[in-house]
């Protein structure tokens, strides 16, 4: 039976590969452990195994792991319930699933109002499947000229999710984010906006993300689940 250790250090061990095989430097690439199928007392052993970010795709969820493990980052993954930025803002270090305008305003209401500023992500349905949330790529240059008007977020980057494809669509997926994130660093923003992280690979495709230039990895059962591990 493998730990969580082993199955952490498999991982660390395979982004250092792969991101030593494209030239790039490990450290340059942070690891997100995605605890929403696990409970508090499996968090606590990651935190043992040295792990320090994890990342959930519910409000509910995440804030009485928060509550108990209130050292750790927590990253928000999931789907940004209007009714839930109002526990999500400030609990979490960063929001990856920023997806659609509307909500932007209500994340600057919130931020402003406990007189913080809030890292998030920007959320693009590279890809294009309709199941799939964020913004169309020909959107986001637009989005991201808006943040003028919200002074307490903090734009860091792009997130995508890849479909569920042969290796060659998930690669050019993962590029495309990449080339578009190249593209709009030459683009001038506001001073609230740079475009340093791309948050992609989970568990199925991690490797391919940092060979296409990911900066966080967002790895769930890879980490957590004895079933899905490989090793
Ligand atoms: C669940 C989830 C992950 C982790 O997926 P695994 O396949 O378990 O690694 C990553 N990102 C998002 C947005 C998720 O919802």
């Amino acid at each position: 039976m493998s730990t969580i250790e082993d199955r952490y250090a498999h991982v660390v061990e395979e982004v250092r590969k792969a991101a030593l095989g494209v030239g790039r430097d490990p450290a340059d690439i942070r690891i997100v452990a995605v605890s929403k199928t696990v409970g508090i007392d499996v968090v606590g052993e990651a935190v043992a195994c040295g792990i320090h970010d994890f990342g959930e795709n519910r409000a509910e969820v995440m804030m009485p792991k928060r509550a108990a493990w209130p050292n750790e980052n927590w990253h928000f993954i999931g789907n940004l319930q209007t009714r839930k930025v109002r526990d999500i803002v400030g609990a979490s270090c960063l929001i990856h699933s920023v997806d659609r305008a509307h909500i932007i305003p209500r994340l600057q209401d919130r931020a402003e109002s406990l007189g913080i500023q809030q890292a998030i992500l920007l959320e693009v349905n590279v890809s294009g499947e309709v199941s799939k949330s964020g913004f169309r790529p020909d959107e986001v240059e637009g989005v991201l000229q808006s943040f003028d008007e919200y002074p307490a977020l903090l734009v860091q980057g792009l997130m995508t999710m890849a479909p569920q494809a042969d290796e060659d669509v998930v690669r050019s997926t993962f590029r495309s984010l990449r080339e578009l994130r190249d593209r709009l660093g030459t683009v001038r923003f506001g001073a609230n906006v740079s475009l340093q992280h791309l948050s992609m690979g989970m568990s199925g495709d991690y490797r391919i993300a940092v060979e296409e230039g990911s900066t966080i990895v967002r790895v769930g059962r890879s980490i957590f689940s004895e079933d899905f591990a490989e090793v």
